[in-house]
């Protein structure tokens, strides 16, 4: 045996298989999983969970032309840090990802530096001006798994809708970042009472929800498959339910930051806080827990947007939108939802493994015998602090910074390989 993780506690979504056992890793799949005996490379991972490593629908990798925040390498070691095997990245680089050349650029760097699966997203229309569409069809055929203009709405309807029929004809799902820019103006946080204590101006949640009910009588029309972005509030949340009551062909997904912080957490102007769509409300945040509960809310996603330290370090109205996320997410929720009780950690995992990748269309990732060995170890016991050598990824734009988590990622095994290892 190549590796044998001895030990564990079994967790396994898809099969909802939870026991303790070894499982063994031989020749970049799973051998046996049960009581092993004999093997060289030994970890001992008692009190530890093992499961399916996980899978992000929404990370910005920043190559090509942003390097100073983000590398594909540095975002595939955060990743893995992050106990992820799989991420799709948006779009938004320099040059935009808009064409076949750039998304085949994306694939063979990410196939080189290796340790997690890329699957890119395209763009929906060309240099995401919202103007034209982007060659869609091209798109595809050099393997894109969706189209966003993730950071900007489609503010022509019209042209949505092509995209939709478009999408529609060749199966393919639209990931829709949803806010009215005319509502949003130059809001910086939430509006509300923070807002209005501190002198910023504030993004209303109609921002957010008014394009979603456009967007969601588009999809009555023409059946395109659509996703919706970090949805942060409970409007959003109450036409998307009514919608998936209709059997509209719509998934959602919320950040680890919308479910366990709220616009207090701007605090003293923290720029780390400045995110888009703006964190929300006590009772926002609430709502989308249950969300996530009651099945509204589909998949948990990072959005993973690494800044350099310059981007940050300016005045709350100066400052980049974006957390450092892919790093964080895992713990950050084991500690707020499951140690709480609020969700159960097989179900929570179920929206960061299996409805991640079914949404992106990739086949899910299961602990089986046969399978390629995709395994993240995690200690939930784990203490430490976060500082900004916690973090390998170049973005350290984290509001967790300073603060004490508790739950590690102790190992990513990647194609039965380590990508990431602590012990
Ligand atoms: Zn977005």
């Amino acid at each position: 045996m190549d590796i044998v993780l001895k030990n564990g506690i079994v967790v396994d979504p898809l099969s909802g298989i939870r026991k303790t056992a070894d499982i063994a890793i031989e020749n970049g799949t799973i051998q046996s999983i049960g009581n092993i005996k004999k093997s060289t490379q030994e970890l001992d991972c008692k009190n530890n969970f093992l499961f399916p490593s996980l899978f992000d629908l929404h990370t910005h990798l920043r190559e090509p032309g942003f390097e100073s925040s983000e590398t594909i390498e540095t975002g595939l070691a955060a990743a893995a840090h992050g106990g992820y095997g799989s991420v799709c990245c948006m779009p938004n680089s320099l040059p935009v990802n808009d064409s076949a050349v750039i998304t085949k650029y994306i694939r063979y760097r990410a196939e080189e530096i290796g340790g997690c699966n890329v699957y890119p997203i395209g763009a929906i229309t060309k240099d995401l001006c919202g103007k034209s569409l982007s060659d869609m069809y091209s798109l595809k055929s050099a393997g894109v798994v969706a189209y966003s203009d993730d950071g900007f709405p489609v503010e022509d309807s019209s042209l949505l809708r092509k995209a939709m029929k478009i999408a529609k004809s060749i199966n393919m799902p639209l990931f829709l970042h949803e806010e009215d820019k005319f509502l949003s103006q130059d809001g910086m946080i939430r509006d509300g009472e923070i807002a209005v204590r501190l002198g910023l101006n504030g993004i209303p949640p109609s921002s957010e929800s008014s394009i979603i009910a456009r967007d969601l009588e588009i999809v009555r029309e023409t059946g395109a498959r659509i996703h919706f972005c970090h949805i942060s509030c409970i409007r959003s949340l109450q036409l998307i339910k009514e919608a998936k009551r209709d059997n509209l062909p719509v998934t959602c997904e919320v950040t680890p930051h919308h479910l366990c912080f709220t616009d207090l957490d701007v605090g003293q102007y923290n720029t780390n806080a400045k995110v888009n769509p703006p964190l929300a409300s006590i009772s926002d945040r609430d709502a989308l827990i249950d969300g996530l509960v009651d099945g509204t809310i589909d998949a948990v996603a990072t959005d993973h947007a690494p800044h350099s330290y310059d981007m940050k370090r300016k005045s709350i109205k100066d400052a980049a939108f974006g957390m450092s996320g892919i790093e964080t997410a895992l713990p950050l929720l084991y500690a707020s939802l499951v140690k709480s009780g609020k969700i159960d950690f097989s179900k929570l995992l179920y929206k960061m493994i299996i409805t991640p990748a079914r949404i992106a269309g990739v086949k899910p990732n299961t602990i089986e015998t046969g399978r390629l060995a995709n395994i993240t170890v995690f200690d939930p016991s784990e203490t430490y602090n976060v500082t900004e050598k916690f973090f390998l990824s170049k973005g350290k734009n984290s509001l967790l910074l300073g603060k004490s988590l508790e739950g590690a990622v102790k190992a990513t095994i990647f194609n039965g390989k380590f990508s990431y290892r602590m012990f």
